[in-house]
This record gives C-alpha cells, sequence and structure tokens, in this order.
C-alpha cells in the first residue's frame, strides 16, 4: 500500500511540472501570492520556491 501511495504522489507531483509549471511559476499574481504566504507547502518547496513550490 505505501508503494502505491509513493507512486501516486510521485506521479501526481511530476504532472504538475510537466502541465502547471511553465504557465504559472513566473506568473506575476503567483510571484505576488508567493512572497505574501507566510509559508511553503513542504520544507523541499521552501529550499526550491521557484521550481517546486506548484508541485
Ligand atoms: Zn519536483
Amino acid at each position: 500500500m505505501m508503494v502505491l501511495r509513493l507512486l501516486a504522489e510521485t506521479l501526481i507531483h511530476e504532472t504538475v511540472h510537466a502541465m502547471i509549471d511553465k504557465d504559472h511559476s513566473h506568473n506575476a499574481q503567483w510571484n505576488q501570492a508567493q512572497q505574501q504566504d507566510i509559508a511553503f507547502i513542504s520544507t523541499y518547496a521552501e529550499s526550491h520556491p521557484f521550481r517546486e513550490d506548484l508541485a
């Protein structure tokens, strides 16, 4: 069951990179919201805010 969960999380994560990152990571409204937010979705996103905050 753990393997299936890891597989699902990986598929979702990589799908966000493939389908959403290009249009949103450099979007002015997204970048403004990101700067106003007090937290990141994960420590990984905090370490790489321009490539991992959406995924
Ligand atoms: Zn990623």
